[in-house]
């Protein structure tokens, strides 16, 4: 796909844009074919750089919980998925996407 002197030649910058673009696009590709989570409902999908986020409503689990009895579940929270070592991992951003996860 590239040359060995494209990359040779190429700014740590864009080596590091180029790394993002792969990461973002292998985490898509590892949340494309995983199993749907029941608990959790897919409201909307971004890319981010070296990253997907999504923005969830969740189920907590707990029997005597009200909002997931009416259905409702929790959130809609953002969640950064991304990969580490070569596996699927996610972590919990809140209600808002802070700037330097953007793009
Ligand atoms: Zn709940």
């Amino acid at each position: 796909m590239f040359a060995e002197t494209q990359l040779e030649n190429a700014t740590t910058q864009e080596l590091e844009d180029l790394r993002n673009r792969i990461e973002s696009e292998l985490t898509r590709q590892a949340l494309a074919s995983r199993e749907p989570q029941e608990s959790r409902q897919v409201v909307e999908e971004r890319s981010a750089s070296a990253g997907t986020l999504h923005l969830e409503r969740m189920k907590c689990g707990k029997t005597r919980c009200k909002k997931c009895k009416e259905g409702e579940g929790h959130g809609p929270y953002w969640h950064l998925y991304y990969r580490r070592s070569g596996k699927l991992t996610s972590r919990y951003i809140g209600k808002r996407i802070p700037d330097e996860l953007k793009g």
